[in-house]
Formats: C-alpha cells, sequence, structure tokens
C-alpha cells in the first residue's frame, strides 16, 4: 500500500474542501466516496423506487454500475457510463445517499471500489467508515468534525452567497438527522477510528484546517 490518508466525519464539516486542497498540494487523489453512494442515491431517484421499501432498493442495485475514472485529478463518476457528477450535489440526493447507504449490498461493491482505487495510488479519502472500514491500515487517519450549528451556519451562508433563502433551523435540523443515520446504523456507522486525530474545525478558518492537516500529513509521510 502506498501513501493513504483517509479522512471521515459527519456531514458538512469540510471535509471535501480541505482533502480536495490537500490533494493539490501533496499530489496526491482525492477520492469522494459520498459521492459514489450519491451515484447510487440517484439511479434510485431516477427509477423512481420507493425509498422505504429495503427490498426493492435491494433488487435495483446491480443495475446500477458505478465507476470513476479520475480526468486532470478530478474525480469523474460514471453511472451506468453517463457522466453524473452534475447531478450528485443535490440535498435530495444527499438525503437519499444516507437513507440508502445502511443497505449492506449498497456498499459492498462501493468498499471494494474504493480499497482498489487506494491499493493503486496515493489518496487522500474521504467518507464516514475509510478510517474504520474501507482503509483500516491508512498511514494517517482524521477525524475532521464541527457543532452542527457551525455546519449550518456554513450551508446557510453557502446557500446566500448563491442567492438561495433558506431556512436555518431546517438546515440545522437536516444536519442532525443525517448525523443521526449516519451514526447509529447497524453497518459501517460513522465514528472515529481509535487511531484517528480529531481536528474540530467549529472555530478554525479553512486555510487554518488546511495548514494543520497538511502537517500532520507531512509527519506522516515521514514516519
Ligand atoms: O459525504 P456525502 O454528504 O457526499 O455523503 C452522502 C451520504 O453517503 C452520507 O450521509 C452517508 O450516509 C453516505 N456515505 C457513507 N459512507 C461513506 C460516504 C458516504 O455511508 N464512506
Amino acid at each position: 500500500m502506498g501513501f493513504n490518508v483517509a479522512v471521515d466525519g459527519p456531514a458538512g464539516a469540510g471535509k471535501s474542501t480541505i482533502a480536495k486542497a490537500v490533494a493539490k498540494e501533496l499530489n496526491l487523489i482525492y477520492v469522494d466516496t459520498g459521492a459514489m453512494y450519491r451515484a447510487i442515491a440517484l439511479f434510485m431517484l431516477r427509477e423512481g423506487v420507493d425509498l422505504s421499501d429495503r427490498q426493492a432498493i435491494i433488487e435495483k442495485c446491480p443495475r446500477a454500475d458505478v465507476t470513476i475514472r479520475y480526468e486532470d485529478g478530478v474525480q469523474v463518476v460514471f453511472l451506468n457510463g453517463e457522466n453524473v457528477n452534475a447531478f450528485l450535489r443535490t440535498e435530495e440526493v444527499g438525503e437519499t445517499a444516507s437513507v440508502i447507504s445502511p443497505i449492506p449490498e449498497v456498499r459492498k461493491n462501493m468498499v471494494a471500489l474504493q480499497k482498489e482505487l487506494a491499493a493503486h495510488s496515493d489518496c487522500i479519502m474521504d467518507g464516514r467508515d475509510i478510517g474504520t472500514c474501507v482503509l483500516p491500515d491508512a498511514r494517517l487517519k482524521i477525524y475532521l468534525t464541527a457543532s452542527s450549528e457551525v455546519r449550518a451556519k456554513r450551508r446557510y451562508d453557502e446557500l446566500a452567497a448563491k442567492g438561495v433563502e433558506s431556512d436555518f433551523q431546517k438546515i440545522k435540523a437536516d444536519i442532525e438527522e443525517r448525523d443521526y443515520r449516519d451514526m447509529h446504523r447497524e453497518i459501517s456507522p460513522l465514528k472515529k477510528a481509535e487511531d484517528a486525530v480529531i481536528v474540530d474545525t467549529s472555530d478554525m478558518t479553512v486555510d487554518e484546517v488546511i495548514a494543520s492537516i497538511l502537517k500532520l500529513c507531512r509527519d506522516a509521510r515521514q514516519r
């Protein structure tokens, strides 16, 4: 195995922003595993599957072929051959990913794909179960977190910057509900790996977080 960094944490903690910047600086591949679960979620939404019908989701799973390619360092997710990157970042797709991701049949192929990507490249991979399950031997494990208040405020500001009005209390409640689901599921729940370093970003700027994680990575590389 090469140099692999695992980053886990709750929704909205800034994992992807930070991992992308660190990947660029250290010449690592950035593997966004949430995007893979989102692609399966998109498939289920497009197929009109009843999301409360676990069996229906399981039966549809084999028809969702998710593959990954890197184009100019950017992860491109293909769903049955179609580049679906543009459809993955909506609230609906994120919510649906969180509803279907506890199902083992949904996770199995994704975890295999993630392990394979890490086996063939130096990477920084973010998700919920990377340090605990996908890359238990990662050279460095980080648990990136922030209070739900701060995460909701960041999301609210992000939407406001795009001119979208939103309800702060609803955003916060949605974040807390997603945290609860991700942390309390039976299979691969979100939790800090025993050997992970906690980075609480509640009172840090993006640049401060990037600097602290770059330092952790550089130290780990020398070990
Ligand atoms: O990180 P992101 O918000 O894109 O993830 C969407 C959902 O996919 C999460 O809420 C979680 O339920 C699921 N997920 C997962 N395991 C991962 C990454 C994401 O179960 N490694």
